[in-house]
């Protein structure tokens, strides 16, 4: 099959999170399957040019339609760690992705509105008729509204959308500047309830609900999510259309790149290791120790990487600071807040514990730094509100680091617990899980691991091990993708 990937991220060469992760290593895997994959992403001025391999003007003009006038682009084409990227530079006074940020501007909607006009009119004017045009996230919610509202009548009528949601929360709303912007021209029309119009706010349109309602097939990244987001508020709002839509919508847990997550040939590590020789993984310890300044002692170390914000409990993560601490672990936390309240917060902490030889924060997006950190901890804590997939606890598990999460979302579909988990036989379990979102639900899960850990290294050592084993490639979901590229394109 023919598949074009359009998303806002494709890891490393643009990554803000999970989504990055989640464009290159499914484009890689349906690659290694025999499909033809291509990318269309935004060219950002602060992209990571160093992992973009042969950059080069390859579509010199690319008349992009836009308020009933028309925006000059060039299109750029590389290769990122293999795969093959198209970059849309927009010659205009809004310097739509010339910011020194991906997103946070307060033009987001017509950034990305203009992203997805660009992509399709790339598509139409080059000539490319994939069999699937897979989007993501609310950035590209409006394709497959103006690839059947307008494409469709420009010989682009046999290309099929699916369309993948990774964060609910953020849905991309706009107005009817939108509209006029895109070429959607009939207003009454797109504000209609079954259409764009958004559920609360009856002067807005929302992009993801036009994705939802326009795309042949729509998934989110696990199983557990799909439902949630039916049935639970974690929709933020969608919910009512996702059931209105449930035919078409399914949950697929996303997968992690073992080519670059692998403990066995990470280049970022100093000691490589596999479940064969886990004794390996302490010098790792050691290193990660050396590099923090913390100070070698016989404690747990127990990390939290990822973003901190309210969706990733950050209330949790201090807490689970302070508790480790006080159970005689160490600590290690690697994350970025957006939020400048939560910056100031993680700071002041910093400064607090600094002189703390068991503790150490380290604020600010550090990918390399993450490697050593997956390597050397013990433990990996992941304590979210909501959490859509999650990759931090799947990569924690392929490091043998024993995940301690909240059974939110994709959490329940990868992590089960080694004490209580019913459905499975103890050999097959992974971690430790905790359901309320308090203090004394996270400390249980924590004194349960940190107690095995002092108590009992051996079976310690061998639910790291059975973590190992387990399989969280795209393996599975690469088939479960193909699947649905499958159905629509041979159904519809
Ligand atoms: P998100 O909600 O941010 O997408 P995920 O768990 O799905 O969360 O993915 C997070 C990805 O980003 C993981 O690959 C994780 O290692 C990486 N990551 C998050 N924060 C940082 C950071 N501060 N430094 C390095 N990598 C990070």
């Amino acid at each position: 099959m023919y598949i074009v990937q359009i998303a806002s991220e494709c890891a490393p060469v643009i990554k803000a999170g999970g989504l990055g992760d989640v464009v290159y290593g499914l484009s890689r895997e349906l690659e290694i399957r025999g499909n033809c994959v291509e990318l269309i992403l935004p060219k950002y001025d602060c992209m990571r040019y160093d992992h973009v391999w042969g950059l080069h003007e390859a579509y010199l003009n690319l008349w992009v339609p836009w308020f009933g006038a028309a925006i000059h682009c060039t299109v750029y084409c590389g290769w990122v760690h293999g795969r093959v990227c198209f970059f849309i530079e927009p010659h205009s006074e809004d310097n739509f992705f010339n910011r020194g940020c991906y997103y946070g501007c307060d033009d987001d909607d017509m950034r990305f509105a203009f992203f997805s006009k660009a992509a399709l009119e790339f598509l139409h004017q080059s000539n490319k008729r994939p069999d699937i045009i897979h989007c993501h996230d609310w950035q590209t919610g409006l394709i497959p509204v103006m690839l059947y509202e307008i494409y469709k009548y420009h010989g682009m009528d046999t290309q099929r959308v699916c369309y993948t949601i990774h964060n609910f929360k953020h849905q991309g709303i706009g107005g009817v500047k939108t509209l006029w912007a895109t070429g959607l021209n009939r207003e009454a029309y797109y504000f209609q309830e079954d259409k764009l119009r958004d559920d609360y706010n009856p002067f807005a349109l929302n992009y993801m609900k036009g994705g939802i309602v326009y795309s042949n097939a729509v998934t989110t990244v696990s199983p557990n999510h799909a439902l949630e987001a039916q049935y639970t508020d974690v929709g933020c709002g969608l919910g009512h259309t996702l059931y209105l839509h449930k035919d078409k919508f399914s949950g697929i847990l996303n997968g992690i790149d073992y080519d670059f997550w692998n403990p066995e040939i990470d280049r970022y590590i100093p000691y490589n290791y596999n479940q064969d020789d886990f004794e390996q993984k302490l010098y790792n310890k050691k290193a990660l120790r050396e590099r923090l300044l913390l100070q070698a002692a016989d404690k747990p170390i127990i990390a939290y990487i990822g973003r901190l914000d309210n969706q990733k409990g950050v209330h949790l993560v201090h807490h689970a600071i302070y508790h480790a601490l006080n159970k005689g672990a160490q600590f290690v936390l690697l994350g970025s807040a957006t939020e400048a309240g939560i910056n100031a917060h993680f700071r002041h902490e910093k400064q607090f514990l600094n002189s703390n030889p068991d503790v150490h924060l380290e604020l600010g997006f550090n990918e390399e730094l993450s490697h050593l950190i997956y390597a050397g901890a013990d433990m990996i804590v992941v304590p979210s509100n909501y959490e859509p997939c999650g990759l931090t606890q799947m990569i924690g598990l392929k490091y043998g680091t024993v995940p301690i999460v909240r059974g939110v979302g994709g959490l329940v579909n990868t992590v089960f617990d080694r004490d209580y988990d019913q459905n499975l036989p103890p050999e097959k379990r992974n971690g430790y899980v905790f359901y309320q979102s308090d203090n004394q639900a996270l400390e249980s899960a924590m004194n349960r691991a940190i107690d095995l850990w002092y108590q009992a290294p051996e079976k310690f050592q061998q639910l790291a091990i059975q973590g190992m084993n387990y399989d969280y490639s795209w393996n599975n979901p690469g088939t479960e993708y193909l699947n649905i590229y499958e159905w629509i394109k041979y159904k519809w």
